[in-house]
C-alpha cells in the first residue's frame, strides 16, 4: 500500500492534498527565506488520526511536521518531500473551568479566540502577542511564545498546566491536569514546550488563566535614553506593586518610521524625533484608583525630567490606538522591500553596549542598511529589523554574523521567543555550550530515534 493510500485512509480524501492541490499556505516561510516543499499536507480531525499519521510517517520513513497558524518566523515549517500535518480541524474549546481557572483546548485553536473564550467567562489568557488572529496555542507552546505581557504572566510555558501529545512512534501521552503544583517525577510537558515539534505533536493544552483586569491603564512615554527607560521600569514594578504587564520599548527611528508610515491612515499618537518611546501598561482591578496612581507615578517623573513627552489613554479606543503603533507593524516593514526580523534577549545591564556593537557591526558590512530596534524591553528581549542589503543567502549570512556575535559577546540569547527553526541554527554554538547541544541531541534520539518530528530544526542531527 503506498503512503497516499495509508494517509488517505486515515484522514479521508478530502483532506489529503497533494501535488499541485497543495495551497501556498502550506508552503509557507513567514520570512520567505526559504522555499517549502511538502509532498503530502494531511488536516486530521482528531488526536487519534494524528497518532496514526506519525505512525505511517515513521513506518514509511517519511518526516512529518506540525502546522499550526504559519505566523512563526523561523522557517520552523520549511520541510523538503515530508508531510505537513495542519491542525486547523483541531479547533474545538473544550471548556472553561472557572472554579479551577484553566480551559482545555485543542492545539488548533487560535491564541485569539481562546482569549476571547475565556474573557466571555470573565477570565483572561494571559498570553498576547501581535499574530493572535492566526497563531495557535500549539504553535506557542511548541515555540514557547512569549509576547507583550512576559513581564507579568511569564511566557506560554508557565501558563500550560496539562498537555496532550502524539510521540514520534504514535504514542498518545496525555496529562490533561488542571494541577497546578506536581512534583510526581519528571516534568515531561515542560521537556516538551518549546522544541518546535521536534520531540512530540501538541494535541491538546490545559491552560492556566488569571483573573481578567478590569482597569487598564496605558501610556505611550517618550525618553531621553535607554537607561532613562530601564530606570523608569524598575520604579514603575516597584510603585504600582506589580500591576506593570508591559514595557515595550521604541527606538526613535522605528517609531518615526512606523508611525510614520501609519499617520497615512490615522493620526500619529505622539511627534516624532524623541531619542525612544515606550509603550507602558499596567492592568489592574480598581478603574479609579489604578489611574490616578499610574498618572501620579509618571507625572513624578515628567517632573523629573525621565520623562519628555507622555499621552495616557483616556478610553478603550484611545488604548487600542496606542498599541496599533507597536502591533500593526508588518505593512510597515513591508514597504522597506526585503526585511530581515531579529528576536535577541541579555540582561538589561548588556543592552546598550549591545545595540552600539550590533549598529557598527551592521553598519561595517552594510553602510546604508537600515537597523531599528524595538522589542519587550521589560523583558531582555530586543528585536531588530533590518533593511536594505541584496536579498540574498550571503546577505543574510553577514546580517546574522553582525548581530550574533554582538550577541555571543554579552553571553545574550540568539532567541528571546521565536525559537531556532532552520533560520538560527548554524548559530546555537553561539549562544549554547557543546554539553547542552549534546544533551540536545541525545534526548531527541531518545525520543525520535528515526529524526521523524520535523527534522533539521533547532539542530541537524548527526
Ligand atoms: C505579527 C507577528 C507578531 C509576533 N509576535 C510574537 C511575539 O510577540 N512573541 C512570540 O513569541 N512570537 C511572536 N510571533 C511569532 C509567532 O506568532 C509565534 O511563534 C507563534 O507561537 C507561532 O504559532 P503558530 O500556530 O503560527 O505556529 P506555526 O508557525 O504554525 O509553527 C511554528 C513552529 O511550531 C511547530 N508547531 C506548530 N504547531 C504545533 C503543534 N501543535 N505541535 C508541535 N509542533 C507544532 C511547527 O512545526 C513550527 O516548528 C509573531 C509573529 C508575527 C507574524
Amino acid at each position: 500500500v503506498s503512503l497516499t493510500e495509508t494517509l488517505s485512509e486515515i484522514v479521508g480524501k478530502s483532506q489529503l492534498f497533494e501535488g499541485d492541490a497543495i495551497d501556498d499556505r502550506y508552503r509557507w516561510d513567514f520570512m520567505l527565506r526559504f522555499q517549502s516543499n511538502p509532498r503530502h499536507v494531511v488536516r486530521p480531525a482528531n488526536t487519534e488520526e494524528v497518532s496514526r499519521l506519525v505512525k505511517a510517517a515513521k513506518a514509511s520513513g517519511t518526516p512529518i511536521t506540525a502546522m499550526g497558524g504559519g505566523t512563526g518566523s523561523t522557517g520552523g515549517l520549511v520541510v523538503d518531500n515530508a508531510i505537513i500535518m495542519s491542525l486547523e480541524r483541531l479547533n474545538r474549546i473544550h471548556e472553561i473551568d472557572p472554579k479551577s481557572m484553566t480551559m482545555t483546548v485543542d492545539a488548533g485553536v487560535t491564541v485569539q479566540a481562546a482569549q476571547e473564550a475565556a474573557e466571555a467567562q470573565g477570565l483572561l489568557f494571559a498570553l498576547d502577542l501581535g499574530a493572535r488572529g492566526s497563531a495557535t496555542v500549539g504553535g506557542a507552546v511548541s515555540t514557547n511564545a512569549g509576547g507583550s505581557r512576559v513581564l507579568r504572566w511569564g511566557m506560554m510555558r508557565d501558563m500550560v498546566l496539562g498537555l496532550e501529545a502524539v510521540l514520534a512512534d504514535g504514542t498518545i501521552v496525555s496529562a490533561m491536569t488542571k494541577v497546578l503544583k506536581d512534583n510526581a517525577g519528571y516534568d515531561w510537558k515542560q521537556l516538551l514546550i518549546g522544541t518546535e515539534g521536534t520531540l512530540g505533536i501538541v494535541t491538546k493544552v490545559v491552560i492556566r488563566l488569571r483573573p481578567l483586569p478590569i482597569s487598564a491603564q496605558t501610556a505611550l512615554i517618550a525618553v531621553p535614553d535607554l537607561d532613562a527607560a530601564i530606570s523608569i521600569l524598575r520604579s514603575l514594578e516597584g510603585e504600582l506593586a506589580g500591576r506593570v504587564s508591559s514595557f515595550e520599548l521604541m527606538w526613535g527611528d522605528f517609531y518615526d518610521y512606523v508611525a510614520g508610515f501609519q499617520a497615512q491612515r490615522r493620526p500619529q499618537p505622539m511627534q516624532g524625533g524623541y531619542p525612544l518611546y515606550c509603550l507602558v501598561e499596567a492592568l489592574g482591578g480598581h478603574p479609579e484608583a489604578d489611574q490616578e496612581a499610574f498618572e501620579a507615578a509618571l507625572s513624578g517623573k515628567i517632573e523629573e525630567g525621565t520623562i519628555l513627552d507622555a499621552v495616557i489613554a483616556q478610553s478603550e479606543r484611545e488604548r487600542q490606538a496606542l498599541w496599533l503603533v507597536r502591533d500593526d507593524l508588518i505593512e510597515a516593514f513591508n514597504e522597506l522591500g526585503k526585511w530581515l526580523a531579529f528576536d535577541i534577549s541579555m540582561p538589561h545591564a548588556d543592552m546598550a553596549s549591545f545595540i552600539d556593537e550590533a549598529r557598527a557591526n551592521i553598519a561595517a558590512v552594510y553602510p546604508d542598511a537600515r537597523a531599528m530596534f524595538y522589542g519587550h524591553i521589560g523583558d531582555g528581549n530586543l528585536h531588530l529589523v533590518t533593511a536594505g542589503p541584496a536579498d540574498d543567502a550571503d546577505a543574510h549570512h553577514n546580517l546574522d554574523v553582525a548581530v550574533y556575535s554582538a550577541v555571543r559577546r554579552v553571553s545574550g540569547s540568539i532567541s528571546g521567543e521565536h525559537g531556532i527553526g532552520l533560520q538560527k541554527r548554524e548559530f546555537m554554538s553561539w549562544t549554547r555550550s557543546e554539553a547542552e547541544i549534546q544533551l540536545m541531541k541525545t534526548i531527541k534520539r531518545a525520543l525520535d530515534p528515526d529524526n521523524i518530528l520535523n527534522p533539521g530544526k533547532v539542530f541537524e542531527l548527526n
